[in-house]
């Protein structure tokens, strides 16, 4: 019987250069999904407690999801997995683009890399069989580069598709990634750094197999209902008006819920970059390595990067496989590139606002340089902020700089470090592997400045503005992830349609309440951690998720796919148990939860005294408590305990 998944895993051995074939149990599908779900009881299982990330006994997995290439929308998300070298945690991360459904057509949910390999290789997929090629060639390539030989050497009857690293993989800096479809990244977690430690340069995909699914009619019904939701079209205000509104927004005593509908106009309008100017002016972005304000980034200095004027350079709409929203595009540069994905929201703040740069020029061109190296924009806009304020400091002079006058919104020496940390060449080999371990060397009090939990950046989603973010960039078992939970996704999921129990939001709430630690923030917290558990093992995008449930029908498309008849609360307890295995995954490899608290600076110790985050602080030890009981693991520690690792099935 056909079940959106494929039942089989390929392991590839590295050291031996062998490949082998895993049939997986339906009922471990049952229990994980596929995608991430299956990943953390593999890795859970295989990876020795306190393994080198970069070592060998550390296990590199590439994943696509359950309802990938099954028909159903928005389900084209892969991810990548190992112990993040980063953090020591576990380690994903989400990429769009068109490798998921590539995978899949291979034979297999997944492959999974052991060992190191004694040279270069590339692993080279079809139908069922695979080998290792000699990558002496490719190493050195950016991934662009990369991609377009393999592309060219591989394609037959299918264009073939490539997840590769780019060279700050193969230095092994702790902020890499792996790219597929031209430098759509999976960014976070560092785990370029492993697949560069194993000398793997990328994984070729090029097979033709059909995906099947229980039941095809209904999941084409499903996806003709959502597609017509989400192609409806809705008026919206300019990029100016947006930036207007947030300034209301931030001045209002009260919060309004958001909308599916509202989320849909501006992310088909104009992708992520519709927040680069409103998310400033309602506080939600972090300013001046996070000790700024909207007065210092007024509405007429981020004008430059106004959401209208990135669009104004899209040469083409960019969809990843399955979707009928396309929040990317392609965008034109001059200079050494003639084009670039469009910069997100993420990258444009963290190299723009985080360091106070307002040269456009410079965002394009980071943003093409990192993509191609293979490097997460958002930590390296972390660490760079991080520099910055190091030089003002004092603690990194000029010379240490390599002559570099590393100001505020310095672009031209904000570019010259950027690709200093790229080459690994001179104070960017310090840099290369993220503000944490920066700070360690640097001393003299350096650490309160490097804004990160668990070692890895924070991204560009203000706590002070809405504490969720910061629950869950601490208590995520790969902390510091903007994905997983937010009053923001709270609003906009809107759960509590389909799951019995969840709080339901009011339309209009009281802005000082999101601020006062209680149980039902802990319910709400508890129930996005789940369902973004879901999401990653079905393949889903997040940005579907914010549609609301009832446009995005994720818990009807999983029984039309296998043939299950689970509930919405029996999806969610999925959910839980996967949380959980990664939270055990943790424990095994010798983290402590609470070590994982974002920095001081980002919960509003000391509160900032201007702007919409002024005065604000809060109690978030008290809020990761609750949450972590709500979970049934240890509320002071935040270790899964006995008796919940056995309800949920999962043993030691
Ligand atoms: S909404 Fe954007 S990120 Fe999500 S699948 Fe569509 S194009 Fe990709």
């Amino acid at each position: 019987m056909e079940r959106g998944y494929r039942g089989r895993i390929l392991m590839v051995d590295l050291q031996e250069g062998a490949c082998r074939e895993e049939e997986i149990p339906d009922e471990v599908y049952e229990r994980y999904l596929s995608g991430t779900g299956l990943a953390a009881r593999i890795l859970f299982d295989r990876i020795p407690a306190g393994a080198d990330p970069l070592g060998p006994d550390n296990i590199l997995g590439l994943v696509s999801g359950l309802l990938t290439g099954t028909g159903s929308m928005f389900s084209g998300r892969w991810s990548v997995v190992a112990k993040s070298p980063l953090t020591g945690t576990w380690g994903d991360a989400n990429c769009g683009g068109t490798f998921s459904p590539a995978l899949k057509h291979c034979g297999y949910d997944g492959i999974f890399f052991r060992g190191i390999s004694p040279k270069p290789v590339y692993l080279l997929v079809e139908n069922r069989k695979a080998e290792l090629r000699d990558a002496a060639d490719l190493w050195g390539k950016d991934t662009i580069e990369t991609e377009a030989i393999l592309i060219d050497r591989h394609s037959r009857r299918r264009q073939a598709k490539v997840a590769c690293i780019g060279p700050a993989g193969e230095k092994l800096s702790l902020i890499s990634g792996v790219s597929n479809d031209r430098g759509r990244m999976a960014a976070r977690s560092g785990l370029g750094a492993v697949m560069g430690s194993k000398r793997l340069k990328a994984v070729v995909c090029t097979g033709v197999l059909r995906i099947g699914a229980f039941d095809r009619e209904g999941i084409r019904r499903l996806s003709k209902k959502c597609s017509k939701f989400v192609l409806a079209p809705v008026p919206f205000v300019s990029g100016k008006g947006a930036a207007v509104m947030g300034k209301i927004m931030a001045k209002l005593p009260v919060n309004m819920a958001m909308d599916g509908i509202l989320m849909k106009a501006v992310t088909r309008k104009w992708g992520t970059c519709a927040m680069n100017q409103m998310s400033v002016q309602m506080g939600d972005s972090p300013l001046l390595n996070w000790k700024g304000s909207s007065e210092d980034w007024t509405i007429e200095r981020s004008s430059s990067v106004n959401p209208d004027l990135i669009v104004s350079r899209e040469k083409v709409k960019y969809h990843c496989y399955s979707c009928p929203m396309g929040c990317g595009g392609i965008c034109t540069m001059t200079g050494k590139f003639s084009e670039t994905h469009k910069p997100e929201y993420e990258t444009t703040l963290a190299l723009g606002g985080l360091c106070l740069n307002d040269d456009p020029e410079s965002i394009f061109y980071l943003n093409e340089i990192l993509n191609r190296a293979g490097m997460d924009t958002i930590s390296a806009g972390g660490t760079v902020a991080f520099a910055i304020e190091c030089y003002e400091r004092g603690v990194l002079t000029k010379e240490d700089m390599g002559g570099l006058e590393l100001t505020w919104g310095n672009s031209k020496a904000i570019v010259a470090l950027v690709e200093k940390m790229i080459a690994r060449e001179g104070i960017g080999d310090l840099l290369a592997d993220g503000s944490k371990r920066a700070a360690e060397r640097l001393g003299r009090s350096s650490i309160d400045w490097a804004i990160q939990a668990g070692g890895q950046e924070l991204p560009m989603h203000d706590g002070r503005n809405d504490p969720l973010f910061s629950l869950h960039y601490s208590v995520d078992p790969s902390p510091g992830r903007h994905t997983t939970g937010a009053f923001l996704y709270y609003d906009l999921y809107q759960l509590w349609k389909e799951v019995k129990g969840l709080p339901k939001v009011s339309l209009i709430s009281r802005k000082d309440r999101r601020y006062v630690v209680d149980d039902e923030k802990a319910a709400m917290g508890a129930a996005m951690s789940q369902f973004k558990r879901v999401i990653d093992g079905a393949g889903m995008c997040l940005f579907g998720g914010t549609l609301g449930i009832s446009r995005v029908p994720l818990f009807k498309w999983l029984n039309a796919a296998t043939g299950w008849h689970k509930t919405p609360e029996e999806y969610l307890e999925i959910g839980a148990r996967i949380q959980t295995v990664m939270q055990a995954f943790n424990v095994k490899q010798g983290v402590e939860p609470k070590d994982m608290k974002i920095s001081e600076r980002a919960i509003g110790r000391p509160a900032l005294t201007e702007g919409p985050n002024r005065g604000r602080t809060y109690d978030l030890e008290t809020m990761m408590s609750k949450y972590w009981e709500r979970f049934g693991w240890d509320p002071q520690t935040g270790k899964p305990t006995d008796q919940t690792m056995e309800k949920l099935g999962i043993g030691r």
